[in-house]
């Protein structure tokens, strides 16, 4: 059991702690995006827990792209041009754009895409769920009068 917690698997934040939750039961969390680990009997537990996940999430980069991404109303991007290699691609498109006159009235940002192996976790699954969902699948698909 260790007291360190490890950067947030979802931001990679350093600003994560632990909380008491109904029950008593605690948590490990990141102040910064709110995400929370797997809800444990004790602190050191919940950090374990948390240290556990953090890990595996954490996935090698295989590949960063750059896109010119439109922001929306709420700082939301989109990508709308890419992928580029490198930054200058998306720049270059924002000059484009505007020499088009295709930005007019919108927001733009330069958007760098880490694209990594995903991890599949089975943490916090609904597996009565997903055994539902496979039996009325097979039923769909299950040829009429058998086989
Ligand atoms: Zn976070």
């Amino acid at each position: 059991m260790t007291d360190k917690l490890l950067p947030c698997p979802f931001c990679g934040r350093q600003d994560t702690g632990t909380k008491a939750i109904d029950g008593p039961l605690y948590v490990a969390w990141c102040y910064s995006c709110g995400a929370e680990g797997s809800p444990r009997r004790t602190g050191g537990q919940a950090i374990d827990a948390w240290n556990k996940r953090a890990q595996p999430t954490v996935g090698k980069v295989v590949d960063a792209q750059w896109w010119l991404a439109e922001v929306d109303q709420y700082g939301t991007g989109r990508p709308v041009d890419g992928p580029h290699s490198e930054r200058a691609g998306a720049d270059k498109a924002m000059y484009l754009f505007n020499a088009l006159g295709l930005a007019k009235g919108k927001r733009y940002a330069v958007a760098r895409i880490e694209l990594s192996e995903p991890k599949p976790s089975a943490d916090g699954v609904n597996h009565e769920a997903i055994a539902e969902c496979n039996k009325a699948r097979a039923a769909m698909s299950a040829p009429e009068g058998g086989a």
